[in-house]
């Protein structure tokens, strides 16, 4: 039988009726980095089949290498995984496999970033990664029940002077998988007010865009994402708690924000569950969703992050489908395609 990856800490589960119900229940994913979502089986293999490691010779081995000591260590391992990635091929079966394992999540619908340039030291151009990381989808998509669009994260590291540049390469896949851009990275350092040009020139272009905000950096560089970028979604958006004007103005506009908790928990933006700020969001009425972010970085995926939810701050099933239906809300699909996803989430609920 074939077992999707996720991380349900057995343990604290309150009940295994619901928590069964939240397993089966069909969902949304709008913030997931693909670079962050491989399965571990899937990159143990890839590991194998390019060169291997001295360090890791089990599925266990590699699952203990990502237990981060701090933020630095974090990005050593995220940039040790990525010196395994070599040839198309490996991208094509890396997206199959991240998208086929969301599937039997029961994920209906998902909007994934990726950001090929990660890729370029290792001699390979950025067609063949985003020819090849389409055509995984593609695949996964025929031989599973999901539809997933792609976003391509510019990154904020690489500099504003060549951001053109990426949109260049990326527009010709435009509606042809990739959906819209997405700005991640360092945020304190390469402040959203730097790539103002390549979003104005993207939206021309009919890309849609979402900014991540909000986390490393605080309310000020949300203001920027959503005043300089005109940004449709924040990413994160979080730490705009640390402004009651801004939360004043994300209710009355309703922006929509890629909340994803157990990240923010892992990355110290905030200490734990009791500190996040996101059960004072949903409640006061901002457009919310959950999401997972970087799933096997963290440990935790979109259905750890809901069952968490209900065990853990007493969500019910009733507010899980509000979350679940408002990361549809919040996509980039058509309103047709919306509400579609949308009587699956609330049918499925009237039958449990
Ligand atoms: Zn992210």
């Amino acid at each position: 039988m074939v077992i999707a990856q996720y991380y349900l800490d057995t343990n604290m589960l309150k009940d295994k009726k619901n928590t069964d119900a939240i397993i089966e229940m069909p969902k949304a994913e709008i913030h997931l980095h693909l670079e962050g979502a491989f399965t571990f089986d899937f990159l143990f293999e890839l590991i194998q089949k390019n060169g291997g490691d001295p360090g890791i010779s089990s599925i266990e081995d590699l699952k203990k290498k990502f237990v981060f000591k701090d933020f630095s260590h974090f990005i050593q391992t995220w940039l040790w995984k990525n010196k395994f990635y070599r040839k198309p091929e490996d991208f094509e079966e890396s997206a199959y496999q991240t998208i086929k394992n969301l599937s039997l999540q029961n994920v209906m619908y998902a909007e994934v970033f990726f950001s090929p340039w990660d890729f370029i030291s290792q001699g390979m151009k950025i067609e063949e990664i985003t020819e090849a990381t389409i055509s995984g989808i593609r695949r996964a998509e025929r031989e599973y029940l999901i539809k997933c669009n792609l976003i391509a994260d510019i990154v904020r590291n690489y500099g504003a002077e060549t951001s053109i540049q990426r949109l260049n390469q990326i527009t010709p896949y435009l509606n042809k998988g990739v959906i819209g851009i997405g700005l991640g990275g360092s945020e304190k350092e390469f402040p959203a007010v730097l790539f103002k040009e390549v979003f104005i020139e993207a939206k021309k272009r009919g890309f849609r865009t979402t900014v991540h905000a909000g986390e490393a950096a605080g309310a000020e560089s949300v203001w920027s994402a959503i005043l300089d970028l005109h940004a449709e979604r924040i990413g994160h958006g979080v730490r705009a708690i640390e402004d009651p004007k801004l939360i004043g103005y994300l209710l009355e506009k309703q922006i929509p924000l890629e909340v994803c908790i157990t990240s923010n928990i892992k990355t110290k933006v905030f200490d734990n569950l009791m500190e996040h700020p996101f059960d004072y969001m949903y409640k006061k009425g901002l457009n919310v969703s959950v999401n997972s972010d970087d799933p096997p970085m963290f440990g935790a995926d979109i259905t750890d992050e809901l069952t968490m939810l209900y065990n853990k701050l007493d969500y019910s099933l009733n507010d899980l489908k509000t979350l679940t239906k408002k990361a549809i809300e919040a996509s980039f699909l058509e309103t047709s395609e919306k509400k579609k996803y949308s009587d699956k989430v609330d049918n499925y609920l009237k039958n449990n």
